[in-house]
């Protein structure tokens, strides 16, 4: 039997073994899920967010229990477990059950031609089936949850594979579902590295849910395009903060401190690169040096998930130090090895260093400046990456005005990171940070299949349509005539009404379809 450790990254203490899921049982696992599933997707939508309401209950009973678990196994401050893992999952269930029922019915299209109104064109949302959430360790339970509970909710069985890292809280979130009454099997969490995530793939789940790095998602992608499954990479990031001239200092540094060095920067949208006005850059520097050393290492610091990530930290530092890189604060580990220190790097070079251009996925924040508006825009933009970005100025329009130009998923006005806590807003990248939507209205129907049907409007067959054969000469001036109607304003319309209507008539009466 071959098993996971589930490792205290602080003490390097076991927590747990969780024995691997065997690739074999895969084809078991997945037909198991389908007969969950065809059951589950016949329960009315309100009654599958009935039972999620219920899977709530049994959350906020569990809550503390879970954030320590997270607390323990992932490192993050156990305030962090509760307020940015848990809070959020309970809104997104929230959130999203009180959507569903609504943005699920059957919706009837307004057709806009009055010649095409003689039929009906109705859409429904169906469940995609068994589909595949493959979930990264830096925020264990909410991101893999929340896929999950909206796959759920929609009606699908999901095969969870979780961060190899992670594992105690993956079997956490595996309670919830087991211990709320929803049917066995309907959600089954796999233990492994990424060799079973590939194995679960060559499953045909009927889309995967992706968040990860871009390697991985590359790799997903690559794999999934052999069986044309679809996907949603949720990927990397190094977003940018640009601070404009008339920022409030204080408030601004501490926007950089929590969204720079929150869960030790282990998150995709953290601020990893600083763009502030050459004329505040000095006092921003020194502003944000102080705040950092007021930072407790008992309570608002965690500790570093794992080696790989202290490998990136070390191997960005040294590269910016090789490169003439200033240090202002930070810029080692700790002496016990087990925390990153919170980083703040600037320099002639920085832009040419890998903890400017490179995701680090640390607490670093590495800083540049400008001048004009349109070079702090450029700056933001010169990144393979494109989640996030924050702007934090006094003028609030001048900051939406920016947002609009920045390529990104999300542009946070004099705000940073939170809104991945927000279920009604969409969350999602462009260029290497991928693609596809969580959350919102955009990321319910990202797990749905959108059916469409047409079918005679007063229940019968009324006529032949126009565009069948034969093809004849009339027919050809009728559809000619039709065009012109879309030709100039109402005068010019009403002009060709009468040759359009005498073309239908000669078709109609002339020249019977076949
Ligand atoms: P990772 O890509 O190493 O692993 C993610 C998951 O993919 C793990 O469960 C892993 O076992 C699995 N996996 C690895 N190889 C696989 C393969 N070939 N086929 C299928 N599955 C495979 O990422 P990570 O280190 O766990 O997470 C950190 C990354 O995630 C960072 O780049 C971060 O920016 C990104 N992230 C993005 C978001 C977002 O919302 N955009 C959120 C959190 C993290």
């Amino acid at each position: 039997m071959s098993t996971l450790l589930s490792r205290n990254p602080k003490t390097g203490a076991i927590i747990r073994e969780i024995e691997k899921t065997e690739v074999v049982n895969l084809p078991q696992m997945y037909e198991r899920a389908k007969r969950a599933q065809t059951l589950w997707s016949k329960l009315a939508v309100k009654e599958r967010a009935k039972k999620m309401r219920h899977l709530r209950e049994v959350l906020i009973r569990k809550v503390d229990a879970i954030a320590q678990v997270i607390h323990e196994e992932n490192g993050k401050p156990t305030f962090e477990a509760l307020a940015c893992e848990l809070l959020p999952a309970i809104e997104l269930i929230t959130f999203f059950t009180g959507i569903a029922h609504h943005k699920l019915k059957e919706k009837e299209l307004w057709m806009r031609n009055p010649f095409m109104r003689y039929r009906q064109s109705k859409i429904s949302y169906e469940p995609l089936g068994t589909v595949a959430v493959i979930a990264p360790w830096n925020y264990p339970f909410f991101l893999a949850f929340g896929d999950i509970v909206v796959a759920v909710l929609t009606g699908n069985a999901v095969i969870f594979k979780p961060s190899e890292y992670t594992s105690s809280v993956a079997n956490e979130i595996q309670k919830l579902f087991d211990e709320s009454g929803f049917p066995v099997d309907l959600v089954q969490t796999l233990y492994g590295e990424g060799d079973l995530g590939a194995a679960i793939i060559d499953q045909k789940p009927a889309k995967i849910f992706f968040t990860g790095s871009v390697r991985t998602g590359k790799a997903i992608m690559k794999q999934a395009s052999q069986y044309l499954i679809p996907v949603t990479l949720e990927l990397g990031g190094k977003d940018a903060m640009i601070v404009l001239p008339d920022a409030d200092l204080d408030y601004a540094s501490s926007a950089a401190l929590w969204g720079g060095y929150t869960n030790s920067g282990q998150v995709c949208a953290s601020i990893e690169r600083l763009i502030v006005h050459e004329s505040i850059a000095e006092k921003f520097k020194d502003l944000l040096k102080e705040k950092v050393a007021h930072l407790s290492t008992d309570t608002d610091l965690g500790v570093c998930t794992m080696e790989k990530q202290k490998d990136v930290y070390e191997e960005h530092l040294r590269d910016a130090r090789e490169k003439g890189a200033d240090f202002y604060c930070g810029g080692n580990m700790s002496q016990d090895r087990t925390r990153m220190l919170p980083t703040l790097v600037s320099g002639a070079n920085i832009e040419e260093t890998k903890i400017y251009n490179e995701e680090t996925f640390g607490p670093v924040i590495a800083m540049t400046t400008f001048k004009s508006v349109q070079e702090a825009i450029q700056k933001a933009n010169a990144s393979p990456y494109g989640l996030l970005a924050s702007v934090i100025t006094s003028n609030v329009a001048l900051g939406a005005e920016i947002a609009k130009e920045i390529q990104v998923g999300s542009v946070l006005v004099n705000e940073v990171v939170f809104t991945a806590g927000m279920p009604e807003t969409p969350w999602g990248g462009m260029k290497d940070s991928g693609f596809g939507r969580k959350h919102s209205e955009m990321g319910l129907y990202e797990f749905v299949h959108v059916k469409h049907i047409n079918k005679p409007r007063f229940g019968f067959v009324t006529f032949k349509s126009w565009w069948w054969y034969p093809y004849t000469e009339y027919q050809g001036a009728f559809f000619r005539s039709w065009i012109e109607l879309y030709r100039g304003g109402v005068l010019e319309k009403l002009s060709n009404l009468p040759h359009f209507l005498w073309c239908l008539i000669k078709f109609l009466k002339n020249e019977p379809r076949l």
